[in-house]
């Protein structure tokens, strides 16, 4: 028997789901983040499904990019990290790759760089994550130089990342907004400041350039209810079958560390999907699994590739009937909370 387990990834729904993103704002410019592999499901698919439409790709570093372009993706591609080495610099240049400067060691390595065509630059202010980002204040120095070296091709794009945009009564966004207004105003720049949770729940945060990710792939970005997820659609449903089922008495226990006790006379379905698939090791028992469009909940713990589930009130369940772990019918948000 071959494995049973799949991930099915719809490519007509992250056009869809890339499309409502550019709805949400239509006068900006929709950058597709498919960094860590398109979040899972596939860089250069995922590259090639949205090519024609998007204005550029966003990626983590140097690696995922070269995968793209290697595959023939020729659209510009924004490093979201990059360590500004000269290797790096000269290999942006050769591929067409732009780059975030978030340190004033990367501002300075731009514009120190010896006699070479312009690169492209995004300039990350830190307006309260912490993470990545010069300060404020250094914003119109900092571009005064990128300028003045004539290494840097202007417009450079100035750009912040929130920290608590998925809950949208944290009034923590607007004042990153605040900030980030405050200190970009003079520059006469493009700014970006939204990613999925700023796109969809603070219309203040969208702007010329925009930078989804999590909602292209049909997850919400919000930690709590919201319209945009009947709008959205899952792009990867994680499925198999059911591969065993056994009745067993009240009091009986199933699997390993036999954490779970059945409460009464009960029929538990071993499914062939386990953690070494990718089905989270630490989903606890009760997790939600879609047994032939039932919903059935997840009975012991997870094994390397197998689970077990307590399908006692779905009498007709059968062996090789459908599972659905995420995807249509439940939201992968769900399983994840
Ligand atoms: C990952 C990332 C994004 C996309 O964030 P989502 O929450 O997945 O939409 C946008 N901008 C930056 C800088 C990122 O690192």
């Amino acid at each position: 028997m071959s494995n049973p387990a799949r991930a099915i990834i719809d490519l007509g729904a992250l056009r869809s789901n890339y499309e409502l993103a550019c709805s949400l704002a239509p006068s900006s410019r929709t950058l597709a983040v498919i960094k860590a592999n398109a979040y899972g499901h596939g860089a250069v698919t995922c590259a090639r499904t949205l090519e024609e439409t998007v204005p550029a790709f966003g990626v983590c570093c140097m690696e995922e990019a070269m995968e793209l372009r290697e595959a023939g993706i020729r659209k510009p591609i924004l490093l979201l990290r990059a360590s500004f080495s000269a290797d790096e610099l000269d290999a942006a240049a050769e591929h067409g790759l732009w780059l975030s400067a978030y340190e004033e060691a990367h501002v300075e390595a731009l514009a120190g760089r010896p006699g070479h065509e312009p690169l492209t630059a995004w300039l990350k202010i830190d307006t309260g994550m912490h993470r990545l980002g010069i300060r404020p204040e250094l914003v119109n120095a900092m571009i005064q130089r990128l300028l003045d070296s004539g290494k840097v091709r202007p417009p450079i794009v100035l750009a912040t990342h929130f920290a608590a945009a998925d809950d949208p009564a944290n009034s923590f966004t607007d004042e990153q907004i605040d900030r980030f207004r405050t200190a970009t105003r003079d520059a006469g720049m493009p700014v970006s400041m939204a990613n999925s949770a700023g796109l969809v729940a603070w219309p203040g945060s969208r702007a010329e350039w925009n930078r989804p990710g999590i909602m292209l792939y049909g997850a919400s970005p919000l930690s709590t209810p919201h319209e945009v997820e009947d709008r959205l659609r899952p792009v990867m449903q994680l499925e198999s079958r059911v591969i065993a089922l056994r009745r067993i008495e009240a009091g009986e226990t199933v699997g390993y560390t036999r954490n779970w006790r059945a409460t009464q006379p009960s029929v538990i379905a071993t499914v062939a999907i386990g953690y070494a698939d990718g089905y989270p090791r630490h989903a606890p028992n009760g997790t939600p699994v879609l047994v032939n469009g039932h919903r059935a909940r997840l009975a012991g713990r997870v094994s390397m590739d197998m689970i077990s589930v307590d399908v006692t009130d779905i009498p007709e369940t059968r062996l090789g009937d459908p599972v659905v772990l995420w995807g249509r019918g439940l939201p992968v948000n769900e399983v994840a909370a």
